[in-house]
């Protein structure tokens, strides 16, 4: 199964296949800002599942901590996102709004303390993030 995600003006593509590792909502400040929403819906697959077919000579990436791989990367052309690679995980996070056609089942969500968007909807709600994942892993309330 093959996942296709395009930017804004459609000039890049990406295609993600299989299943992802993790669907999420985040609620931390660095997706909020880059985002410009108060919550985003993220998709996390593994690096070696996704692949860019068209325009990735139109990507700009973007990484506040300076990072010489991770960051958020966005078309040139239209301004829009594209994706976020997180370089501790080796995956890529794609939000749902670029993915088409996709049956988004988020199971959790992440940096809840940095809401500004309650969301009540019975998912467990991580302060920050589960411990495997280097968090507290410590759950509050909706
Ligand atoms: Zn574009
Ligand atoms: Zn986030």
């Amino acid at each position: 199964m093959e996942h296709i995600a395009r930017c804004f003006c459609g000039q890049v593509s990406l295609v993600a296949q299989g299943d992802p590792a993790l669907q999420c909502y985040c609620h931390c400040t660095s997706c909020r800002k880059w985002s410009g929403q108060p919550v985003t819906a993220c998709i996390l697959w593994p690096e070696d599942r996704v692949h860019f077919v068209l325009g990735k000579e139109l990507l700009r990436r973007f990484s506040i901590t300076d990072h010489h791989e991770g960051g958020k990367f966005s078309c040139v052309a239209c301004g829009g996102a594209v994706c976020t690679f997180l370089p501790g995980a080796r995956m890529f996070d794609i939000f749902a709004g670029v993915l088409e056609a996709f049956d988004f089942q988020p199971t959790k969500h992440l940096n809840y303390a940095e809401r500004v968007i309650r969301l009540p909807d019975g998912l467990p709600k991580y302060r920050d993030m589960p411990e495997h994942s280097g968090g507290s892993g410590v759950l509050i309330a909706e």
